[in-house]
């Protein structure tokens, strides 16, 4: 079992020091001195206290980002002072990464590499944003009135209410930091409750990076008290949500209703079609990864898998194979294959969907195991021969829970991949060019990959169709959700 990891004296040091808000670049105490326990999911003990904000301190958070977009010095900031700002950050970043995510695996529960990756990619993903600070032009436009000049301005949206999920919670954080910090805007950051401590950490690196008071606020708390607060304020300008379909129609009718700009990128059923001419091997691995990687928590998740039925028994045989031999074990631990879910909660959803899908004749392909006596551990489980209506075939898991299913013809993978309400993401695995391209045209989902299940680049325009939710993360795409476009006409 589990040697005991010696955790780096940075990451103690701050375990050690009690968690306040980042608010108007201060630290300051919740009102009442609130808090709220936080837990290392694979053994269930305490691992820090963090403020608790009610929705009166969020208010305060609100009010400090709306002074620091009117009045502050951010809004005199020139571009490139931007730029260089969020360039001293991804430096910050790099320098911390080992802590960073030794806290990710702590608070997450997922292997330790796993967590190193999600800290390499913010890197990138800061880099990337700070080159865009200096290239967000309008234009010069040709319109029919005589002796006329035109032209648009790309201006800040405003204040930016930010709420994030559990399951990539540093990278969640940044992808709705960074755009903010490239355009402009200000933002408010409310982390999942479940997750809050790389968050917190990355408001320490955002005071010693030198930003203004106020630019960037983090507020910790629970959705319904502190992240309602947020949707709410009519002093955010723009609500940027990652998270679950039910709560995010919730934000998109409350945002709607007051009329913020929203973008909500919400949950998935994402499809893997393995073609009879895939490379077989690739696809073993692609399907095994997709649906494993992170416990299964991540929206994107292949969870399910459709293959050609010359393959069919082979594939779904070894995908069973690979996922009775991941060692479940703590994400410190040396060959962890999975780590816990996040927490007792989420493991006790998706258990009930393994009983759903056993209820529902789906067919059981891996093992029943022993799990680790502490923490919030899920068998890996892989059922076979499922139907389309079956509940566990066309609702979010959202944990290592796969279902697989044989087709014949091109046009029945497609009927099947598009048979969900959900449209984040979709992989196709094949040989042919052709079909490549005629199945990635023909899927209904935002991201298609072929020959593979994970590319995600920051350059790459990221998000769903459907239920999956409205707007893209990363690209140049993603910065139209956090500027207004001005029409300037001048008569000369
Ligand atoms: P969740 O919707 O329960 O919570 C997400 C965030 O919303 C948390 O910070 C939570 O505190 C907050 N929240 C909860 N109730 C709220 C309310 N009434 N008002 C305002 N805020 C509220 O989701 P979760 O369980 O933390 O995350 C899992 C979900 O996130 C899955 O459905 C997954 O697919 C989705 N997700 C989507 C993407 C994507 O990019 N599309 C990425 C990661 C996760």
């Amino acid at each position: 079992m589990f040697k005991r990891y010696a955790l780096r004296a940075e990451t103690r040091d701050f375990l050690a020091e009690a968690k306040s808000l980042w608010l108007d670049g201060r630290w300051q105490h919740a009102e009442g001195g609130r808090t709220f326990a936080v837990e290392d999911p694979a053994s269930g003990v305490t691992i820090a206290n963090v403020a608790e904000a009610s929705a009166a301190d969020v208010g305060l958070a609100v009010a400090a980002a709306r002074r620091a977009f009117e009045s502050g010095p951010w809004p005199k900031l020139r571009p490139r002072d931007r730029e260089r700002l969020l360039t001293t950050l991804a430096e910050l970043v790099e320098a911390d990464m080992e802590t960073l995510a030794e806290l990710e695996t702590l608070d997450n529960g997922k292997p330790l590499s796993e967590a190193r990756d999600d800290i390499a990619g913010a890197v990138d993903y800061l880099r990337y944003l700070a080159g865009w600070a200096t290239k967000l032009d309008g234009g010069v436009k040709t319109i029919g009135v005589p002796g006329s000049f035109a032209y648009t301005r790309l201006e800040p949206v405003g204040v930016v209410g930010a709420i994030v999920p559990w399951n990539f919670p540093f990278s969640m954080a940044l992808w709705k930091i960074a755009p903010c910090l490239a355009t402009g805007c200000t933002v408010v950051l409310k982390p999942a409750e479940q997750t809050p401590l790389t968050a917190l950490r990355l408001a320490e690196l955002i005071e010693a990076a030198g930003y203004p008071a106020g630019v960037v606020n983090i507020v910790t708390g629970v959705g319904p008290v502190a992240g309602a607060a947020l949707v709410s304020n009519p002093d955010v300008d723009k609500i940027a949500f990652t998270g679950s379909t039910r709560v995010g129609r919730e934000i998109g009718a409350e945002a709607t209703r007051r009329l913020a700009r929203v973008t909500l990128e919400l949950g998935g059923k994402s499809p893997v079609l393995v073609f009879d001419d895939a490379d077989v091997d690739a696809a073993i691995a692609g399907a095994c990864n997709a649906i494993f990687y992170n416990q299964g928590q991540v929206c994107t998740a292949g969870s399910r898998l459709y293959v050609h039925k010359s393959r069919y028994r082979e594939v779904v045989d070894a995908v069973a194979s690979y996922a009775d031999s991941l060692e479940l074990n703590h994400g410190f631990a040396d060959g962890v294959g999975m780590g816990p879910l996040v927490s007792a909660a989420q493991r006790a959803t998706v258990e009930r969907y393994i009983d759903i899908a056993e209820a529902e004749g789906a067919v059981r392909l891996t093992r029943a195991r022993k799990l680790p006596e502490a923490g919030h551990f899920v068998a890996p489980t892989v059922f076979a021969d499922v139907k389309p209506g079956m509940r566990c075939v066309e609702e979010e898991i959202f944990g290592p829970v796969l279902v697989c299913a044989s087709f014949d013809t091109d046009e029945e993978a497609i009927e099947l991949a598009n048979a969900t309400r959900y449209g984040l993401a979709a992989s196709v695995w094949t040989r042919s060019l052709s079909r490549a391209h005629s199945v990635s045209a023909a899927v209904r989902a935002g991201t298609v990959w072929v020959n593979n299940h994970w590319v995600v680049d920051p350059a790459m325009p990221f998000g769903g169709v459907g239920q999956s939710g409205v707007g893209r993360e990363l690209g140049r795409e993603q910065l139209d959700a956090y500027l207004e476009t001005k029409s300037v006409t001048m008569l000369l």
